[in-house]
């Protein structure tokens, strides 16, 4: 006998098929994939996640997205789109919800537009920071990327739109993008700032036009597709400088991060500042992989100069002015286990005391690098080639939490990772990080190797953490497909908005990112 929700699921495919159908007309065959292999590889994160994934397109043009979106909304699918994919820690490429269909956004991979006397590119959602590194090295240009900590493949868009971030002046991504050409759940496509007039010659350089800003709608946001944006670029400094400070007492280091808030309130120090513990610094240095894993801890502060508490930071300017605050900061700090400043360009003649201090020289100095064997080191074994962490059953779990930047919540905020991951089974691999002056952002992972079944071990240690962030207040300023979501209640005229704009905008629900679901009803 068939039941109701026989019927219900059979239709459901039916819908699919026709959708599938259409899709495959309208952007060609080869770029709507539904092979199961393929599918299982997308539904796949870092982390244990139920997901379903039915399909994936690749549109090559905005022409194409607007049929992709359309289609879907025709037959009742729900889209969830990515620059690269690269979302590691917080779901990779599986959609924030449920099922849904991947809108992948790689192949649109161009630099549409490049402005040397004013500083800005256009871009693409495919592009990656080497991609703008390359193209603006090939052009003998004087303007930085600002790369992150994630490698050099990941996209600028998908980066800046999570608001993730980068370590140089310009590097809180979100802050340098402007003119953003969205696409609607409908198909119909805007241009925010002066772009609402067109493609004018003042759309890429102001950003807030004139009126309400739609800017912030679409970053961690499921109200539209942004197919290009211009992104602001920071001209190559007179000079530039990264500090590296490290502390085996806590007391030490806290005094420290107070003075150096000081210096980034004045603007002395102009980059970010990032500071780790010896567990971050202990899984960026390959060489300790494989027979040497269980080198100790004491032998590391001995062999790669690091400690319990370490900081890095970027200094940009005047010989002049960056030397000035270098003393400022050698008179000021002065119990520290550490201290030394890279004031050359990164190269191979450095000497660097660890691979971590190599790599974050390279993105102080606007040079995309690597630093992905830190997701293998439970393995303990770098990836033979390519960076597959989800099919290499790599686990990493991303929390995010902010606070103010004073003296006393760091304490606390240190206080409960350590009483957390005390007899977890896990070790805290600690990321603070000041992009804004006032606050900090708070990135602990969670690293662990998929392959001995540790997923919801993992899972527990980050709810544990997540919960007690929240009660003392420090919120997430990021979500993964694996946030547990039922805490974030805003105040409800908040959410009363929210749904009221994601109903104007998307009443169809095609465009999903189920992740920021209670912020935007999906
Ligand atoms: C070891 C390690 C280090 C890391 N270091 C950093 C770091 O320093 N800084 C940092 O920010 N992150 C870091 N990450 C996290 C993550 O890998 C990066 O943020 C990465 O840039 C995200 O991948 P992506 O750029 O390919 O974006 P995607 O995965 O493509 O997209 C990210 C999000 O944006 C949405 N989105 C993407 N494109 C669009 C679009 N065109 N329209 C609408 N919505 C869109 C997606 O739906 C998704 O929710 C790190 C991860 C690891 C494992």
């Amino acid at each position: 006998m068939i039941t109701q929700n026989d019927q219900e699921v059979s239709s459901e495919s039916t819908q699919l098929e026709l959708a599938v159908t259409a899709w495959r007309l309208a952007i060609g065959v080869e770029n709507v994939d539904t092979r199961k292999k393929n599918l299982q590889i997308a539904e796949t994160a870092t982390f244990a996640v139920e997901r379903n994934v039915n399909a994936i397109l690749y549109p090559l043009d905005q022409k194409e997205i607007i049929a992709c979106v359309q289609i879907a909304g025709q037959f009742g699918q729900s889209i969830y789109p990515i620059s690269r994919g690269l979302n590691w820690g917080f779901g990779s490429k599986v959609p924030g919800h449920d099922t849904g269909i991947i809108l992948d956004l790689s192949r649109m991979d161009g630099v549409i537009e490049y402005n040397e006397e004013l500083a800005y590119v256009r871009v693409q959602p495919g592009v990656t920071h080497s991609m703008l590194y390359d193209f603006l090295q090939s052009r003998q240009s004087e303007l930085w990327v600002a790369p992150t900590g994630a490698g050099p493949d990941t996209s600028v868009i998908g980066n800046a739109l999570e608001r993730g971030h980068g370590v140089t002046p310009y590097g809180d991504n979100i802050s340098q993008i402007s003119d953003l050409e969205v696409v609607l759940a409908d198909g119909e496509v805007i241009r925010t700032g002066f772009g609402m007039y067109g493609n004018h010659r003042l759309s890429p350089i102001d950003r807030w036009g004139v009126g309400p800003s739609l800017d912030g709608l679409f970053s961690q946001s499921s109200l539209g597709i942004v197919t290009s944006l211009t992104l602001w670029l920071m001209p190559k400094p007179q000079a530039s400088s990264m500090g590296y400070l490290t502390f085996s007492n806590t007391e030490d280091f806290l005094e420290a991060m107070v003075k150096l808030r000081a210096l980034k309130l004045q603007e002395a120090i102009r980059g970010g500042i990032v500071a780790t513990n010896d567990w971050r610094m202990y899984h960026s240095e390959p060489s300790l992989m494989g027979p040497n894993y269980n080198y100790s801890m004491a032998g590391c502060y001995r062999d790669f100069t690091f400690n319990k508490w370490n900081i890095v930071f970027g200094l940009y300017g005047t010989p002049l002015a960056i030397s000035e605050t270098q003393a400022t900061i050698k008179e000021q700090i002065e119990r520290v286990g550490s201290m030394r400043f890279f004031d050359e360009a990164p190269s191979e003649n450095i000497s660097y005391p660890n691979e971590y201090c190599r790599a974050m020289h390279s993105i102080f100095s606007g040079v995309p690098g690597q630093c992905p064997s830190r997701m293998y080191f439970p393995q303990g074994k770098a990836p033979d080639f390519g960076v597959q962490p989800e099919a290499d059953q790599c686990g990493i779990i991303w929390l995010t939490a902010c606070s103010p930047f004073l003296q006393k919540d760091l304490s606390i905020a240190n206080s409960i990772i350590e009483e957390t991951f005390e007899g977890s089974g896990f070790v805290p691999d600690i990321n603070i990080f000041c992009k804004r002056p006032r606050s900090l952002h708070y990135h602990i992972a969670i690293f662990y190797d998929r392959r001995t079944g540790d997923d919801e071990l993992a899972m527990q240690c980050y709810r544990k953490l997540e919960q007690k962030f929240f009660e003392a207040g420090y919120f997430p300023h990021r979500l993964g497909a694996h946030y547990g979501g039922a805490e974030l209640k805003q105040l409800d005229r908040v959410g009363a908005l929210m749904a009221s704009l994601k109903s104007t905008f998307d009443p169809k629900s095609v465009i999903g990112n189920g992740k920021y679901c209670s912020l935007n009803t999906r």
